[in-house]
């Protein structure tokens, strides 16, 4: 029998962790009931919700009330996008956000422009970071709203959402991050970051796929949000649909391990990303994507010149399970539109691997995977 390929593409999905299994299994069993139910199910469904929803909330620095969950994080920026676009169509209809968006905040943003609103979308260095000089120059007295991701899901670059924030709050423009990729692996804090609704998901960090959230400020100033999903009201009205207490309890456990151990894991993941790097870096033609330290510790993205990319990709996925590019681009052989937003040729875009590194990968498994690479693009390509 043949390994299962090295599993290197963690920013795509994550592995469940045990112990978040294990605290989902009563809501599956014995606690199985609706928690909207006025009886002794409902109730112990109920308070396995709120529970997280605190224990969430905490890690936000905000207030539970604050806390909407959703489906994921994609829902979650379809709700801050277009539930702000509807609630302040008289203060404004001027969005600004940046090219290296996830589609999940670009195709809401496109779907808005169709409807005559007018969308900003600011560049980015080459090293992928947004130049704040450059998001004041685009906000106007129609801007409603700025929205940046946190952490970016190709290059992992992280974007200095402090200063990002102050400079709206300083022009009384709301500021949404998508920060999918960023909870539980970088310190995320609303308050002093000046954020007004932040997307979040459990499943980039080892929690169920199918359940996410988005932080919603109540005061200073309090968001106005209109609904995307009418229905019995649950969640403040704000999104309908019976909750998902065994999901919403597993995410709440794994952002609550992914933050306990932050520091000591994140150094850890960071190391073998360095292990890697560093039997990597000499390969001929071979390009760093993305910052080179401003980035998600687990993240590494690389291209190589005089490569066909397919070639490339098709060579190692029987032993590495990674993407090339984004995710959702990989079939299509377009090539990235982060890659191309850092200056990359099409070329380079499309030669290019993106690993991402988990606390479940070991020592052994990086230093494989870097032979692996090492072999592909020395002796058979070159
Ligand atoms: C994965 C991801 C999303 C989508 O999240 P889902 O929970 O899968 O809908 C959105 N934005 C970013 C940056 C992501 O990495």
């Amino acid at each position: 029998m043949p390994h299962p390929p090295i599993y290197l593409d963690n920013h795509a999905t994550t592995p469940l962790d045990p112990l978040v299994l294990e605290a989902m299994m009563p809501y599956f069993t014995d606690r199985f009931g609706n928690p909207g139910s006025t009886h002794l199910y409902g109730w112990e469904a109920g308070a396995g919700v709120e529970q997280a929803r605190e224990q969430i909330a905490q890690i936000l620095g905000a207030s539970p009330q604050e806390i909407i969950f959703t489906s994921g994080a994609t829902e979650a920026n379809n709700l801050a996008i277009k539930g702000v676009a509807e609630a302040y169509l008289a203060e404004g209809r001027h969005f600004i956000t940046v090219v290296t968006e996830h589609s999940a905040v670009l195709a809401p943003l496109q779907y808005l422009e169709g409807f005559g609103f007018s969308v900003t979308y600011l560049p980015v260095d080459g090293n992928g970071l947004l130049d704040p000089q450059d998001l004041i120059s685009a906000i106007r007295s129609d801007t409603v709203l700025v929205s940046v991701m946190a952490a970016n899901n190709e290059i992992g670059v992280i974007q200095d959402l402090k200063t990002i924030g102050q400079i709206c709050k300083e022009r009384g423009v709301l500021f949404h991050t998508d920060a999918a990729q960023g909870i539980g692996k970088i310190p995320l804090d609303v308050n002093p970051m000046g954020i007004d609704l932040l997307s979040f998901t459990a499943h980039k960090c080892h929690g169920p796929k199918g359940i996410g959230g988005l932080y919603v400020r109540s005061r200073n100033p309090r968001v106005k949000l209109a609904p995307q999903i009418y229905g019995g009201g649950q969640e403040q009205a704000l999104r309908s649909g019976t909750l998902a207490p065994p999901q919403i309890v597993g995410m709440a456990k794994a952002l609550t391990l992914a933050v306990e151990n932050q520091t000591t894991e994140q150094a850890q993941i960071r190391e073998l990303r360095e292990r890697l790097w560093s039997q990597i870096a000499t390969l001929p033609g071979i390009y760093l994507n993305g910052h080179p330290y401003q980035r998600l510790a687990g993240n590494l993205n690389v291209s190589f010149a005089g490569v066909d990319g397919a070639t490339l990709l098709a060579a190692l996925r029987q032993e590495v399970a990674l993407s090339s590019g984004s995710a959702c681009s990989s079939t299509s052989l377009k090539p990235s539109h982060v890659l191309k937003s850092i200056g990359r040729s099409d070329q380079l875009a499309l030669a290019s691997l993106r690993i991402g590194i988990s606390r479940f990968n070991t020592q052994a498994e990086i230093d494989r995977v870097a032979t692996l690479i090492t072999d592909t693009v020395t002796c058979r390509y070159q």
